[in-house]
């Protein structure tokens, strides 16, 4: 198939591909970063504010996940959910993000007459990593927990059934705003990639240069992308900054800014609270790719892809 995006205005600017020469295709844009639109932002009451909650999710939930939601305004039932670690504990939080979801599907691939959704597969990878690393004895907080959005959304934000270019803008900040309100270690956000050509495939992963913290961005991004073309056998198409990143935006905004929200800088009117912790984007396979699609369908597939990530987290927080 030449078109693997089902409904382009579904998908965000992150899941198309990068550009090598996007740098002198975005000229000096950055000169005008005045963001005309308001962005309610979420403010951090406290803590937890509800706990006992039993998560309803995707076949590959672990069973008696039982997560309290981080306090903040704005957020949609089941988004921002904190799970406690089990065992001895390490102190620290791992916020993970899977991508996508409600309204916003992300890649749409296809095996033979079945849909492969990115929005499901990120979410199941993600509560299998949750598992793992309450294991290993950290707290894990998910942007969310179900098929939905983690923004709260209203009729406004939908135009025949796709997000608007705000509230998907929206959805990211607020994704990010959960991080810094988690208090977390690192941001891991999960995708998966699409192209074109179904014969491409592989896995790369994007982190942020322009940090205070970008050799720690680094240094996470590598590892995690060691540890998935180690567990996953695939193709290594390497670690990439989020300027790299195919950028035709949500918004004008958005071109202008040029980074991933979740783990760009700020940039005042459009990213007002940007994550405050290491974080990477990885996108483990793509769903346009027959066999991987495959792979990334499976129970089997999503739990190597899950113990991939945990490799890739072990090895960051040992330092080596
Ligand atoms: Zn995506």
């Amino acid at each position: 198939m030449t078109r693997p995006i089902a409904k382009p205005a579904n998908v965000p600017a992150r899941t198309r591909r990068r550009q090598r020469s996007l740098s002198l295709l975005r000229p000096a844009l950055i000169v005008a970063l005045a963001a005309t639109c308001a962005l309610a932002f979420p403010t951090v009451l406290q803590a937890v504010r509800s706990a006992g909650v039993t998560v309803a999710g995707p076949p590959g939930k672990p069973p008696g996940m039982v997560a309290g939601q981080i306090a903040m305004s704005g957020l949609q039932t089941g988004a921002c959910m904190s799970f406690p670690s089990k065992g001895g504990g390490s102190g620290k939080t791992v916020f993970i993000d899977p991508g996508h979801g409600g309204l916003d599907p992300g890649v749409v691939g296809t095996i033979g007459q079945q849909q492969v959704l990115e929005k499901d597969v990120t979410l199941a990878v993600g509560f299998r990593l949750a598992a793992l690393l309450q294991s290993d004895g950290y707290r894990v907080v998910m942007s969310r927990t179900q098929d939905s959005s983690v923004t709260r959304l209203s009729a406004s934000d939908s135009v025949t059934g796709a997000l608007t270019a705000s509230a998907e803008q929206r959805d990211l900040v607020t994704r990010a705003a959960c991080a810094n309100a988690s208090s977390a270690s690192v941001l891991v956000s999960i995708h998966f990639d699409a192209y074109d050509d179904p014969a491409v495939g592989g896995t790369e992963t994007f982190y942020d240069a322009q940090r205070a913290f970008a050799a720690e961005n680094k240094r996470l991004a590598t590892d995690l992308q060691n540890a998935l073309v180690s567990g996953l056998g695939s193709t290594d198409r390497g670690v990439w900054t989020d300027d790299q990143l195919v950028a035709p935006a949500l918004t004008v905004s958005g071109s202008i800014y040029g980074h991933l929200i979740e783990l760009g800088p700020p940039s005042p009117g459009y990213v007002d609270n940007p994550s405050q912790m290491p974080g990477a984007l990885v996108e483990p396979l793509f769903l346009t790719n027959a066999s991987e699609a495959k792979l990334a369908s499976t129970a089997s597939g999503q739990q190597r892809v899950a113990v991939a990530l945990q490799a890739g987290l072990r090895k960051f927080f040992s330092g080596a």
